[in-house]
Formats: C-alpha cells, structure tokens, sequence
C-alpha cells in the first residue's frame, strides 16, 4: 500500500471507531512506533554508552559507516546487540513547542529561573523558556557543526553561578538542520554540574551521535511532526522520556493535569498538548516511509556536496565526521564567501518583503523597514532573489536568538570570530550572514538537484 493509503487507512480507521478525540489506539500505536524507533541503535552505537562519563573515543572510526550511503542500515551484529536495549517513555503531543514546553516542566523549570539554550536556533527552543517566566541564556555556536559549543557551555554555567548563586536548571541543544551536537561533549560538561539536558531534536528527527538517535542522550528529547519537518502529522510533536515516572508526569502534564476523581480535581496547572487521533494516524502512516525520507535527505546531500566542491565561493555544510555520520541532513545548507559577487547583489534589500519567505502561514505583517541591523550578506539575498525567480525555494539560516529584539536582554555567551574573512562578534552570526537552506525534502530529485546547482552557479558573476 501506498504512503497515503496508509495514512488515509489509519485515518479512516479514527473515524470508523469513533476516535476523533486527543487519545485513542492511533496515539498508542504512533507512540509505540516512536518509542521502537528511537531506543534502536545502529552501528557504532557501542561508543554511545560512554556518553556522559567514561571516555571510549576513537573507538568509532569515520568509515565504520560513511561508506554506505543508506542512513536506515541496521548493523545489528556484534557490537549493537552487545548492549542493553535504549528504553525510553515518548508521549505524543500537538506540537514541538510543546514538547519542548513540557520537557522544561519535567526538567523543574519555573518561573525565576536561567535555562541555557543553543542561540543558533528556531524560537521554539526558547520561547517555552519564557512562556514559564523563566528566562533564557544563549549559548554560541561551534563553528564545525554550528551547534551548541561545549567550551562555551562550561563558561556560560560557571559565569551563572558566579553572578547569580544558581546553577541554571536546564540545557537546551539543538540539533540545527538535523545536524548533530557534539553529544559526548556536551553531557559530560552536563553532567559535571548535575543540569538536566533537554535535547530539542525537532530538526533532527532520527539522526544519530555514534549509532544512537537524538533526543536519547539528555533526560529529554522533544521532536517535532510539523508540516516542514522530516516526518509530519500535519502539526504534532512528542516528547522522548527516561522512565514510565517521567512519562507519567508529562502525560498529566500534557492532558490539564486532572486528578483521578470521578469530578475535575485540579491540582496543578497542566496544558491540552495531547496529540489528536487522527494526527497519530497521518504519524503511523509516516512512520513507515521515516528511514526512506532520512536516506533520501542524505543522498541529496551527497549530491549537493559533490556538485559544489567545483564551485568556488560555495562550500557545502557537511558538518565534521561524527555529524556527517549520522545527520539526517534535514535541510542541506551552504556558505557564501562574501567575496562571491551575485547578479543583482546591489539591488538586493532595495525592496520591503512582504509575507514570509517561502509564503509561511501566519505571516501577515509587513516587515516595517528593509534592513535590521543583523542580516545575511547582499549577495545571499540576491542569491535567494535569483532563486526564486528561477522558481527555486532557498532561504536564509535561521537568525540567532541573542540577535532577535524580543530576546536583547536576554544573557548570551558568545565566541568572537574571523571565519569570512570579516570579524563577528559570534559564530552564529558570523554563519548568519553567508549562511543558505537549500530545497532537500523528499520531493527533491537528482535532476532538481542538478537544476539548482546549476542556477546557483549561473547567478554567480563570472
Ligand atoms: C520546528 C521546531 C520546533 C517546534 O516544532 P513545532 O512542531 O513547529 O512546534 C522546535 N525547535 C526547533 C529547532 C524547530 O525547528
């Protein structure tokens, strides 16, 4: 049966058996298939283990599985079935921002508190932070995987307790465009300061540290199903939990925390994020065809860097071995040398958007001016203008947090840098301004592939 046959079967099954409601047998079934989903380890995973203490680096090298192409091989031999099975808990939920949400919630977060979160990231990974009256402190990026940088981290926590007598209550990292953080790293600096990690992987739905998948190394994984994701319910997400106790919590958490008396009891503040039934049936139907969207978003990615690796000025984002490994490249991103001059660049921003690039839902402000005073190079706008025209859907990296005007007040702990060829005050930013997404989605072709390449390379000035 085709994908949508299964997801209209699951979906006609929630109607068929009255179950058009936030619970039912599809929630169930897409949380088992999450649940088998993410304790599965891959080749490698043996390293995995070490995380968060001893260290067994070097033991995984990069050939172990670069070598193959199909980032769903299950090497169940050997080392994986050495190990004690992952068990984790996954509640679905209506969102990722709820997920998200919900992890800070079960990490302790409230109102008062510093939570530590990667600034190379969508606002969902920090939004929640504030939605509890907490407050965010953002960390900088390494420039290698463009993630949460360990050193940093250490710094920024020790800076905390310093000024405040407190020790932040979480860490958030992000997997950024599916690429994984420096795991290892990262828990270790985590673990020396008994902060819980909540790991948002909602673009890094099924990528890998070492054989293991993300949003199983920190007490919490949050995921994201929506419609621009590696897997979509439509709108969905789900949080990744440690125990049956956490999973308890959260899931109370997540349905108005109702008290089981036979009348509403309401003894804390909860929230309806519970994932409806027929969302859950698109998700098992989806669940289906993940490894396949996983692999397919690695092969476009090995095309892409095959393709740019003649094209100077252009470098393709692999990410250093380990990330290259197991990201699930959920959108395949370049860098612009400033250098490169672009037809149009001197034009470019000489008009107001209106609406969102890429004509995202919601956005029904126009911009007020054409510049802010942190934004990507003329020549990737002009590069992202040229696309377009060329019917070709590119976009700027995300804009760092700590740069964002709802966020100015907000603490952040940055890495001054010189990567372009101009000085930045961080690696974020230095990233944001000659930073591109380029189309990777599983409609994306090998000759597509080749057709972008190809405008990008005539939009350049000879
Ligand atoms: C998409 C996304 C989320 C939130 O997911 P939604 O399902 O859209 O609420 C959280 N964090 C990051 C980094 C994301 O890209």
């Amino acid at each position: 049966m085709s994908e949508e046959g299964l997801e209209q079967k699951y979906v006609k099954e929630a109607f068929d058996t009255n179950w058009v409601v936030p619970l039912g047998p599809n929630v169930n079934g897409f949380e088992d298939d999450l649940k088998a989903f993410v304790c599965e380890r891959q080749a490698g995973a043996a390293v995995a283990q070490g995380v968060a203490g001893s260290a067994s680096a070097g033991s995984v090298q990069a050939g172990d599985t670069a070598g193959s192409a199909d980032a769903s091989a299950v090497v169940s031999a050997g080392a994986a079935g050495q190990q004690a099975p992952l068990e984790r808990e996954v509640v679905a939920l209506s969102a990722g921002t709820a997920a998200v949400h919900l992890g800070l919630i079960a990490c302790g977060v409230q109102a008062g508190d510093e939570v530590i979160v990667q600034s190379f990231t969508f606002c969902a990974s920090s939004h929640p932070v504030t939605y509890l009256g907490a407050k965010p402190v953002f960390v900088d990026s390494e420039p290698d995987t463009w993630n949460m940088d360990p050193e940093l981290l250490e710094e920024a926590i020790e800076d905390r307790i310093a000024r405040t007598g407190r020790a932040p209550k979480a860490i958030v990292p992000v997997a950024l465009y599916g690429m994984p953080y420096d795991c290892e790293r990262i828990m270790a600096v985590a673990d020396k300061y008994g902060i819980p990690v909540l790991e948002d992987a909602a673009e890094g739905f099924g990528s890998r540290y070492k054989g293991q998948v993300l949003g199983t190394f920190g007490r919490f994984g949050a995921l994201s199903f929506n419609g621009n994701k590696m897997i979509t319910t439509s709108g969905g997400g789900a949080l990744i939990c440690p125990d049956r106790e956490a999973w308890q919590t959260v899931m109370m958490y997540a349905t108005q925390y109702r008290e089981s008396y036979p009348y509403y009891q309401n003894e804390h503040i909860g929230y309806n994020y519970r994932m409806s039934n027929i969302c859950a049936g698109i998700g098992r139907g989806q669940m289906t065809v993940a490894p396949a969207h996983i692999a397919h978003h690695r092969h476009i990615a090995e095309l892409y860097e095959a393709a740019f690796a003649s094209v100077p000025g252009v470098t393709f984002h692999k990410g250093p071995d380990f990330a290259a490994e197991g990201s699930n490249y959920w959108l395949n991103t370049i860098t612009l040398d400033p250098s490169l001059r672009v037809k149009g660049q001197d034009k470019a921003y000489a008009q107001i958007v209106t609406g969102a690039v890429g004509g995202a839902a919601g956005v029904i402000h126009a911009a007020s001016s054409a510049h802010t005073d942190c934004e990507p190079n003329a020549n990737v706008e002009a590069m992202r203008v040229g696309l377009d025209a060329a019917g070709i859907e590119a976009r700027p990296v995300w804009k760092p947090m700590h740069k964002q005007p709802v966020y100015l007040d907000a603490p952040s702990y940055l890495r001054p840098c010189n990567l372009f060829g101009t000085p930045e005050a961080s690696v974020s930013e230095a990233v944001f301004k000659v930073g591109m997404c380029l189309p990777s989605g599983p409609m994306v072709t090998d000759e597509d592939v080749a057709y972008i390449v190809e405008t990008i390379k005539s939009l350049i000035e000879a």
